[in-house]
């Protein structure tokens, strides 16, 4: 019988989800949700110093903002695990290593080595350049001999043995048939001397007692995957299937990294990013959906995704057709759903407007063509909001033309004719059109006052969207003030 579907995501709490880990937790999340199976989320912190609650929490928000919601795991608000394979921290899973690590020094798959760092250190010396692993001590004292030496407080790490057998051989769902030198890994420490156990136990334990059945993650973890291997042979435990992704790289072609600007998914929540956009355009770094069209919900995702089009080359971290995407995802919301992102932003600037339904659709019809993120719309915004409008030192210049008074005058007068509450895009062409008659100027010395009359500056918005949007006495005033600047 076909093992029922167990995928996890886990990360270790040590900062912001990066924007490779937000997709390692996509594809699992989709693999699950497209097969009907269980996502699981487990956070690898047995790195005391650098795990803080505080980083999980961060992790935890960033899921949640992507909408990534796993089905086991621990809960975001109180950190308690849920599920019934839980505790999902590996700090509280501490005696389930401990067990099983008995049982791989029982079995003698695992031996205490009581070599000290500098004894290791002097070895990798003496080898120099050829140096590749470390070989195994020359004696292994028996294990009731060597339990009665750490427990009279001899220091020691367990390693795992690794014996020959050839060439190493992974089936890969993404990559087909792995083949790894047999050298690739000695034995490797699975328990520190300190008591604390490493990544590749904690992990192939908790896969093996958690049930995982497929495992998707980074290509740089194809190494751990051989010792994970051998550790649920020893054990006789059944293996996850694994597939290992491309790595995501920057444009130079690098591996993706902090030098490359912004990597990890709070900053583009920041940088007004959306999830969805988020989503959408790390599913196709190291997947495609099969034809031409590239912009998709997470429904989509979910129907569409197949282990089979993950791919094995580099992807590229491209920003600009991030931007495009985003850009895509954002002009395709609900205004009402656009205008409830936007309230924060507009708050925190302390950007006020109005609120009926008709100012939302009208002002989104016209800007969110102009935004490719969320925050490109504080300026967009801004010189509606009538508290902002001051005549700038740009614009002396044009204060000190001639014709500019008689340019103001009749804007004003224009306005003035005028009844509706706001202004339509073709009445202020028209309007234009009359000052322009009225005074007997035009490009510059006509275009540039009116700029000036309606945000203060002779440069910046486009009026024809601008002025739409402000309404008509606010204009009035501002003329006024034009007139007074003078
Ligand atoms: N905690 C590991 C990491 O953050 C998980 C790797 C894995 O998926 O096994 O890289």
């Amino acid at each position: 019988m076909a093992r029922p579907i167990r995928v996890r995501f886990a990360p270790s709490p040590t900062g912001y989800l990066h924007v490779g880990g937000a997709r390692t937790a996509l594809y699992n999340y989709l693999f699950a949700k497209n097969q009907g199976g269980t996502f699981i989320l487990r956070i690898e912190d047995t790195d005391l110093e650098r795990s803080t609650d505080e980083s999980l929490r961060m992790q935890l928000d960033d899921l949640k903002w992507l909408g990534l919601d796993w089905d086991e795991g621990v809960d975001s608000t109180t950190l308690e695990s849920k599920g019934d394979y839980g505790p999902y921290r590996q700090s509280q899973r501490l005696d389930l290593y401990r067990k099983h690590c008995d049982q791989l020094l029982e079995k003698g798959f695992a031996y205490y080595d009581f070599r000290t760092d500098e004894e290791l250190e002097q070895i990798k010396q003496a080898s120099g350049e050829k140096f590749t692993r470390i070989p195994r001590p020359e004696t292994i004292l028996d294990l009731t001999e060597a339990r009665e030496k750490v427990a009279s407080g001899a220091s020691a790490a367990v390693r795992f043995k690794v014996d020959g057998g050839g060439e190493h051989v992974i089936n890969d769902l993404v990559r087909g048939e792995v083949r790894l030198p047999e050298d690739m890994v000695g034995d490797f420490i699975i328990m520190r001397s300190n008591g604390m156990p490493v990544y590749n136990f904690c992990c192939a334990i908790d896969d093996a007692l958690m049930e995982i059945s497929h495992v998707f993650r980074a290509e740089e973890h194809l190494s751990n995957t051989l010792r994970q291997k051998m550790i649920y042979d020893a054990l006789g435990f059944e293996a996850p299937e694994f597939g290992h992704m491309s790595l995501i790289l920057g444009q130079d072609k690098q591996k993706l990294s902090k030098r490359h600007g912004a990597t990890s998914c709070h900053q583009y929540h920041e940088m007004g990013y959306l999830p969805e956009a988020l989503l959408n355009f790390v599913a196709l770094l190291g997947w495609s959906a099969g034809g031409d069209e590239e912009v998709f919900s997470r429904d989509q995702l979910i129907d569409k995704f197949d282990v089979k089009r993950l791919h094995t080359a580099g992807a590229v971290f491209d920003e600009e057709k991030f931007k495009w995407m985003n850009a895509t995802h954002l002009r395709a919301l609900p205004h009402q759903k656009l205008w409830e992102l936007l309230g924060p932003l507009f708050e925190k600037e302390n950007i006020s407007l109005p609120e009926s339904e008709d100012f939302i659709d009208k002002s989104l019809t016209i800007f969110k063509t102009k935004m490719e993120t969320l925050l490109d719309a504080i300026e967009l915004f801004r010189p509606v909001d009538e508290k902002y409008f001051e005549i700038s030192d740009e614009a002396t210049e044009v204060l000190e033309w001639e014709t500019t008074k008689a340019v103001f005058e009749a804007w004003r007068a224009q306005i003035k004719g005028q009844s509706g509450m706001y202004l339509t895009a073709d009445e202020f062409g028209e309007m234009q059109n009359q000052v322009k008659d009225a005074v007997g100027v035009k490009g510059k010395h006509l275009f540039m006052p009116i700029r000036v009359a309606i945000i203060g500056k002779p440069h910046g918005a486009d009026l024809k969207m601008l002025v739409p949007l402000v309404e008509r006495e606010s204009l009035l005033r501002r003329v006024d003030k034009a007139l007074a600047a003078l």
